[in-house]
């Protein structure tokens, strides 16, 4: 097609179509967690003018061992750099964390619990139990499912947190245990009690314990919160951590980082490959080389206060949309420390305006939907939603 003498790409004028209709969803999407501010295109620029399009560069190595330079084409320079700038929101000490960026929650929680397992079985020649509530993400459940490990799930109550009691009527001290604390859980937002799950672990000394913690969203906006001392290691005594990049922090698609102790990394069979000149204690071989880069733009492009005003502003967004459906007499509830309002399922049309997702809970009168207040979800937007909730009961 030519036009005014200029070639139009007829590829082109089909993604530009695409992308308008993927923009005039982006101000409405609130039932997913992702934060659709990404502010990436000063790294498209400068990554567009740099030549590295031109090649193809692998991060298949572990970035903390320095063998790894044989191979030249990498950023595992910049993703160590990454997950050291990342350790101490968590409470990792400097000289004893080791961690990847991934290629989402998922891939964290894959190495949380094959880690966790492998960690377990070295010190004790055990497999582990894996201890999860129900209301935890599904990726759990489907990777102790793949790694062929014993699931132990257990009941949540109301708010989407593990039942402390009933986590003790599961546990079992003859096999070291695998807990996993859900970090928020996925529709309602529940934070697992860790201190009063530590305290029954503590009754057990003898039994050896994992701890990792699915993070994916919470875990990516606490650390710059009131609430920083959950996601704190020193504090909660986690031994892992896996959070999404593409939730809180605005990666533009899907990543995430995973973050563990040496020890812990030690522990791993290494697999020494001859022919990589490195050490493979993760699962993938070839990972992301871009992942770390854009991580590393975000971290250089947004100050510490930057991050704490966006997380104050979401958790301030949500309870204020939890005051103003009270208002409206519709029945709504908000965890502590959560972004996520669930509430009575409104009319269909505006399940479908906004892309809500629904879940069904009787002792809260059956049918919900939640919002997932992200940094693009502003009042205003919540305004016209209130209205749209309002109008589809008429
Ligand atoms: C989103 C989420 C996941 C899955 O993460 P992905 O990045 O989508 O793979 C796991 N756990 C929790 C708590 C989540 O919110």
């Amino acid at each position: 097609m030519t036009l005014n003498n200029t070639t139009v790409d007829p590829a082109e004028v089909r993604l530009d179509k695409f992308a308008g209709d993927m923009l005039s969803f982006r101000a409405n999407d609130f039932g997913y967690p992702m934060n659709h501010k990404s502010r990436l295109i000063g790294f498209y620029r400068w990554f567009a003018g740099s030549g590295l399009n031109l090649m193809v560069p692998n991060n298949c190595g572990d970035p903390f061992d320095s063998s790894h330079h044989h191979v030249k084409i990498n950023t595992l320079d910049f993703e160590r750099e990454v997950i050291e700038l990342l350790g101490p929101l968590y409470g990792f000490d400097k000289d004893n964390i080791w961690g990847i960026t991934t290629f989402s929650g998922t891939d964290g929680n894959n190495h949380g619990i094959y880690f966790g397992a492998k960690y377990l079985e070295k010190k004790t020649g055990l497999k582990p139990v894996v201890y999860v509530s129900e209301s935890a993400h599904y990726s759990s459940m489907r990777l102790a499912d793949l790694q062929n490990l014993d699931l132990s799930l257990i009941p949540s109550n109301v708010h989407g947190q593990m039942i402390t009691e009933e986590f003790e009527k599961a546990f079992n001290p003859e096999r070291p245990a695998l807990v996993i604390y859900a970090m928020g859980t996925t529709f309602k937002g529940g934070i697992d009690d860790m201190k009063a799950v530590n305290a029954i672990l503590a009754k057990y000394p003898d039994t050896a314990v994992f701890r990792h913690v699915d993070g994916a969203l919470f875990g990516g906006y606490m650390p710059y919160t009131e609430y920083r001392d959950i996601v704190n290691r020193n504090v909660n005594h986690f031994d892992s951590i896996a959070v999404s990049g593409h939730k809180f922090f605005g990666m533009d698609e899907p990543a995430g980082f995973f973050l563990t102790t040496k020890e812990v990394r030690d522990s791993q069979n290494r697999y020494d490959i001859s022919y990589l000149n490195c050490s493979m204690p993760m699962i993938n071989c070839s990972r992301s080389a871009i992942t770390p880069l854009k991580f590393w733009w975000i971290f250089q492009h947004t100050s510490k206060e930057e991050f704490t005003e966006q997380a104050a502003m979401m958790l301030e967004n949500a309870k204020w949309l939890k005051n103003e459906l009270e208002k409206m007499g519709w029945p709504v509830w908000l965890e502590p420390m959560s972004n996520t309002v669930y509430f009575k399922r409104p009319a269909q049309s505006v399940v479908k305006k906004y892309d809500l997702a629904p879940d069904f809970d009787e002792r809260l009168g059956g049918e919900l939907s939640h919002v997932v207040v992200m940094q693009h979800v502003t009042k205003e937007r919540l305004k016209v939603f209130l209205d749209d909730v309002k109008a589809g009961e008429i």
